[in-house]
């Protein structure tokens, strides 16, 4: 029990004068924005010519942006960028969860860099939206090749269509490139459409496999075994070695039925083990013997071209579905007929079809006529 007495004594603590906080917040956040400083078109172009890693990410991060004057300016650097980029080897890497991705990535990565070479790995991960996590994207994983300064590490963009974080991809591998980087990894999880979009943007698409292949032939769809410029057979080690090599020739008994690929180069398929780094040469010498072989073929230049016309595909309906949701008069119809669906008093399609008829009616209305 509190005495009284005691409280009034000299003993008491006394709540003191108010002090000024420890710190000084304004001055903070004052230096926050400096700190993030709005660069200019020009400065973001000569950050990322001269490699300035910073200034890349701060250029990816307005490609990713969905705000329309981010958009703008992100599409003025790529603009200016793309000139200075496209030099690059392009390899898609897939696989499915626990394959060994990240683990192969680091060692075939570490002796790319070995060979002289600056490496950036994106990833497509078409789980991040609807999980709101991903199954590639965490930051724990690569982390001895993220330290290396020749390697630029950067997670998949998350959210909207999977044309639309294609689309982000490329332009983001655009600006690797002109930023220095001559070898660009893209990785996806072997799961459904991401692959098609990882093989649309490379030159070389590696899929990686699990040894003990009688079941994981069955697992891995055909169309992606087809789409294939080679396959690792990862784990190659300890117990694995004798799957790895028996997988390897189930796999090439498999291949022999496929008719020949357009790159006129039939896949290798080559077991490694990125944890005892066997292996690990070959398939990067197997990729360089495919871009070599496919560059003298002219296979390599007409596939380069088939993309940029996807590129333009990709960028022209992302775009169309932003300025459809944005345009305010067909943004008003667009939730009108969401009401009506969820209310169950049209269908989908019919509430599509009047959409499409107002937007026809619109164009038709607001553009000149040829
Ligand atoms: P991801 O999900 O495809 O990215 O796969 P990870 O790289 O995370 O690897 C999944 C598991 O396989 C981890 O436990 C790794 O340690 C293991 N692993 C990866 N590569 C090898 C390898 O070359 N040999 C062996 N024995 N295990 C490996």
């Amino acid at each position: 029990m509190d005495n009284p007495s005691k409280q009034k004594s000299s003993l008491a603590i006394h709540p003191g004068e108010n002090q000024p906080p420890a710190v000084n917040t304004r001055a903070i956040s004052d230096f926050r924005k400096r700190g993030r400083k709005k660069y200019s078109v020009e400065e973001f172009i000569e950050g990322i010519l001269s490699g300035n890693r910073t200034i890349l990410s701060r250029a990816i991060t307005l490609v990713e942006s969905s705000l329309p004057a981010d958009q703008e300016k992100a599409l003025e650097i790529v603009e200016k960028c793309w000139s200075h980029a496209g030099q690059s080897i392009r390899v898609g890497i897939t696989g499915v969860p626990g394959v060994g991705k990240s683990t192969f990535i680091e060692a075939l990565g570490k002796y790319v860099i070995q060979q002289g070479h600056r490496l950036a790995v994106l990833a497509i991960d078409p789980s991040s939206k609807r999980s709101k996590g991903s199954i590639l994207g965490d930051k724990t994983r690569m982390e001895r090749l993220a330290a290396d300064p020749c390697a630029y590490i950067r997670p998949s963009p998350s959210g909207g269509t999977l044309g639309g974080v294609a689309r982000k991809t490329r332009e983001t591998m655009i600006l690797c490139e002109a930023a220095g980087y001559d070898v660009v990894f893209i990785e996806t999880v072997g799961v459904g459409q991401s692959e098609t979009a990882v093989h649309s943007m490379t030159d070389y698409f590696l899929l990686l496999m699990l040894p003990g292949a009688g079941d994981e032939l069955q697992g891995i769809k055909r169309g992606i075994m087809e789409m294939a410029d080679g396959i690792a057979i990862t784990k190659a080690d300890g117990n694995n070695i004798e799957r790895a090599l028996l997988a390897k020739q189930q796999l090439e008994n498999a291949l022999h039925l496929f008719p020949v690929p357009d790159s006129g180069v039939p896949p290798l398929i080559i077991p490694c083990s990125a944890i005892e780094n066997k292996g690990i040469s070959e398939i990067w010498d197997a990729i360089l013997h495919f871009i070599s072989a496919t560059r003298q073929n002219g296979y390599f230049k007409e596939k380069r071209k088939q993309q940029n016309i996807e590129a333009l595909y990709d960028s022209l309906f992302d775009d169309l579905r932003h300025l459809l949701l944005r345009h305010p008069a067909l943004s008003n119809q667009i939730k009108q007929a969401e009401q009506e669906v969820m209310q169950n008093k049209i269908s989908g399609y019919a509430a599509a079809r009047r959409l499409l008829s107002f937007l026809q009616a619109f164009l038709h209305a607001n553009l000149p006529e040829e």
